[in-house]
């Protein structure tokens, strides 16, 4: 059967046909928990453009292109992915000098724990390391990544992704780690770089390039680091990227900058994060957006899942693991209350603590006020609390004279995409010591001994200091997935140069494949009740416009 079938009837099929026990993950990916590779060193100041705000309104193509019986995909060719020839088997893991530029690299070093193994020299070293990471990686991403498990499972006879050359940036995470896979095993060549100077897993990174992938990330780059490691990526001769898949917007900006002739050869966008679909917007609003591009971040199931339910979940691990940090009663500032503020607040309030919100919204501010929270302008609090964490996707929300005002003690961090929010350069200043007291976590002392706890630089806190929820993030990794099968196999002219949401049966299809693991029994219209609410009974079950 077809893959398009396939997917198709997997739209159509009852739950139960997908049950996550049979999921076999395949990933020799996991790293052990203990193997992270801390580095510590002094980044520059940010790495992303300012992102330039702008309405998102575009709505795409209501046909589902994948999911559609009738589209055109290429035809089924496998490619096997375990020759590190093939996709160079580079690595870079940290900055003290003990990777070199792969596939001739030997020596891999974790900083803290000053771990060394051979990459490549004897079979010993790599049979051990390989069998520690694929036993926590069968245990670990079954049932955690279920749709991904699916999808491999059942494109296992026809490849949609046969001749794709994935380029991407995104954090290099366990998570992302299983989504190249993923792609690999759909039929794609993968080269990744890190999309944030911090949030890349070493020992993830260390395992894909054993993996024969090519990775061009370390945690702890510095902005030059940043920007070399994203142009090594695409600055190959003899491989030329056909799709990108980008969050943040860096990846696709260094490609128009550097290599606008690659865009003949590219044939979508994916775009994963608020900050780089409003440079998508602005690319296309002056004309300048030359390929079709999928806004993943506006998909229900990204936004509605990923920026609520990972941010609620690991706001406070992050705070926990570089603070020490109590909860209860503590007074907390959210700035944004947009789907991370959201779900920031709700995991706060339920420890107990104090939580003020600002908006610029009236809307947001309204639905903050009636989840409880106090609507307050910064300066009428930032005296009082304990905690200010920021989740705007904006710049400059937290400036100099608020960071003068704060009390002693005051811990400081960024939820947003961009380094943007807190102005933290503004803290560069002679009369303020900075000291790093953790990794991440630095002091900053004024002249009469007041300190401040700033959080990774203000960079985004939960994916540079503690980890993110798994399950949630392969609910974007499949939205992920389906929007790069869609871009590559939509026939000519279905896509324009312009920015797409995913058909809205596609999120649906993601969804379904992710209720087996709840063990949820979903409720089936009836013929009469299909007909009652004008609805085809297999979806999609609500108007583009509905906003869950
Ligand atoms: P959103 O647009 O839903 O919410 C942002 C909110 O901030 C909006 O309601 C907006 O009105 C408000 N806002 C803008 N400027 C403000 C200001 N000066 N003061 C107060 N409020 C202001 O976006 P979102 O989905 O909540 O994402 C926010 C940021 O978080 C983005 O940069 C996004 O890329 C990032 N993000 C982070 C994670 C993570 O894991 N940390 C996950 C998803 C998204």
């Amino acid at each position: 059967m077809s893959v398009q079938v396939l997917a198709a009837k997997m739209a159509e099929v009852e739950l139960k046909d997908v049950p996550s026990k049979e999921l076999t993950p395949e990933s020799p990916l996991t790293p052990k928990a203990d193997d992270k590779g801390m580095v510590e060193n002094e980044p520059k100041a940010t790495s992303a453009t300012t992102p330039t705000m702008e309405p998102m309104v575009k709505t795409g193509d209501t046909s589902p292109g994948f999911l559609t019986p009738n589209t055109k995909m290429p035809q089924a060719s496998a490619m096997k992915r375990t020759d590190p020839q093939q996709n160079g088997g580079e690595a870079f893991v940290n900055r003290d000098g003990t990777v070199a530029e792969a596939p001739r690299l030997k020596k891999i070093q974790f900083a803290d724990q000053k771990q060394e193994f051979n990459k490549r020299p004897t079979k010993i070293g790599r049979r051990s390391l390989s069998r520690s990471i694929s036993q926590s990686s069968t245990d670990s991403y079954g049932s955690e990544m279920p749709a991904l498990m699916a999808l491999r499972k059942r494109a296992q006879g026809e490849k949609p992704l046969a001749g794709a050359k994935v380029v991407g940036c995104t954090h290099i995470t366990a998570q992302t780690a299983v989504l190249m896979e993923t792609l690999t095993a759909l039929g794609a060549q993968c080269r990744w770089a890190a999309c944030n100077i911090y949030s890349t897993q070493n020992e993830v990174a260390a395992a894909l390039a054993e993996g024969g992938f090519s990775v061009f990330a370390w945690k702890g780059e510095s902005e030059d680091d940043f920007w070399w490691c994203i142009d090594r990526c695409v600055n190959l001769e003899g491989w030329q990227p056909n799709m990108i898949l980008d969050d943040g917007g860096d990846l696709t900006h260094w490609i128009y900058k550097k290599y606008p002739n690659m865009f003949k050869k590219i044939k979508g966008i994916v775009e994963e994060s608020v900050t780089g679909v409003h440079r998508l917007y602005q690319l296309s609003k002056a004309g300048k957006l030359c390929v079709p591009a999928m806004n993943v971040n506006d998909s229900v199931t990204k936004q509605k899942f990923d920026n609520l339910y990972c941010c609620r979940e690991s706001i406070l691990d992050g705070l926990k693991r570089t603070t020490d940090v109590m909860f209860g009663g503590k007074q907390v500032m959210v700035c944004g209350y947009g789907e991370v503020g959201k779900g920031c607040c709700a995991a706060l309030k339920a420890m107990g603590s104090i939580v003020y919100v600002t908006e610029i919204d009236p809307i947001c501010a309204l639905q903050a006020c009636m989840d409880g929270f106090r609507l307050v302008k910064l300066n009428e609090v930032i005296r009082q609390v304990d905690i200010v964490i920021t989740c705007t996707g904006n710049k400059n929300v937290v400036v100099r004279e608020y960071l003068d005002r704060m009390k002693n003690g005051c811990i400081v961090c960024n939820m947003g995409h961009s380094n943007t929010e807190i102005d933290v350069a503004s803290l560069r200043t002679p009369e303020l010591t900075w000291e790093r007291v953790r990794s991440q976590v630095d002091h900053v002392i004024w002249p009469d001994g007041k300190r401040i706890v700033l959080l990774a630089e203000g960079r985004l806190l939960n994916l540079s200091c503690s980890t993110v929820p798994t399950f949630v993030l392969s609910i974007t990794a499949t939205t992920q997935a389906l929007a790069l099968i869609e871009l590559y196999n939509a026939p000519e002219g279905r896509y324009k140069q312009d920015v797409y949401l995913l058909p809205k049966k596609m999120d649906e299809y993601v969804a379904s494949l992710h209720l087996p693991t709840f063990d949820a029994h979903l409720t089936e219209l009836s013929d009469e009740q299909a007909k009652y609410l004008g609805l085809n009974k297999n979806g999609p079950f609500k108007p583009n416009y509905y906003r869950y």
